[in-house]
């Protein structure tokens, strides 16, 4: 039924979010037996493959996918030539799926949003309400929206912006991934995707934010 994102920066609590709602999730289960899946980026390998960790070191095990497609296949027997899907598809085992939890959804391809819908709309003409979390960020370290979570974000029914402690005045207000390169903050045409934690990257206020070469109108 409803899509949830919670989003911000790095170090914000996304995937700290991401950990309590599994936590709910599993005590559901013990409860009701209500299944729930939970899915991590492939690229994500900083904790090992599949492991999404928190900043507090609360870890949770995930399925690793490359794409959007791979999250979709995991869930139903996708035919070879995609015709209109139904809920026949659904793995039979996975009918009792009531929650599906994705993090670091910046780094999925486009079809992320549409996938989800598409989950969301075999469930419900299945006759079942499907939750769906999705943790990523909303800005990359320019300070630019990430196509794929402006996607999620725009079809989303509810919308946690967390923020973190800006790393130079410690003030709780900060909105920006901050990424260094040796102790300097990087270019503006260094490339997007690069994963890392605290050696890359930190959390900072829009005043403090610093992009070398950044236009003040982009694109
Ligand atoms: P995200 O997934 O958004 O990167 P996490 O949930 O993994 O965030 O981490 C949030 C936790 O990181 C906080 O609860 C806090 O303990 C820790 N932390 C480290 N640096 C900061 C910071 N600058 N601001 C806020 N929390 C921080
Ligand atoms: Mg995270």
């Amino acid at each position: 039924m409803p899509i949830f994102v919670e989003t911000g920066p790095m170090f914000s609590g996304k995937s700290g979010a991401v950990v309590e709602v599994v936590k709910r999730r599993l005590i559901g289960g013990q409860i009701a037996g209500k299944d729930f899946v939970v899915f991590s980026h492939q690229s994500d390998n900083r904790y090992g493959e599949g492991i999404i960790a928190s900043h507090n070191h609360e870890r949770v095990v995930a399925i690793p996918r490359t794409t959007s497609l791979g999250i979709m296949s995991f869930l139903l027997n996708l035919p070879e030539n995609m015709p209109d899907l139904h809920p026949g598809l659904i793995k039979p085992e996975l009918k009792n799926v009531r929650s599906l939890i994705v993090d670091e959804g910046q780094f999925f391809d486009g079809k992320l949003g549409r996938v989800l819908t598409a989950i969301d709309t075999l469930w419900r003409l299945m006759g079942k309400n499907l939750e769906i979390t999705v943790a990523g960020l909303n800005l990359d370290f320019r300070g630019e929206p990430f196509p794929t979570m402006a996607d999620v974000l725009s079809r989303a029914e509810k919308v946690n912006v967390h923020v973190a402690v800006c790393h130079v005045c410690g003030e709780n207000n900060a909105t920006m991934t901050q990424r260094l390169v040796d102790g300097q903050p990087a270019k503006w045409s260094d490339p997007v995707k690069v994963v890392g934690a605290d050696e890359l990257y930190t959390a900072r206020c829009k005043q403090h934010h610093e992009v070398f070469g950044k236009p003040i109108l982009t694109g």
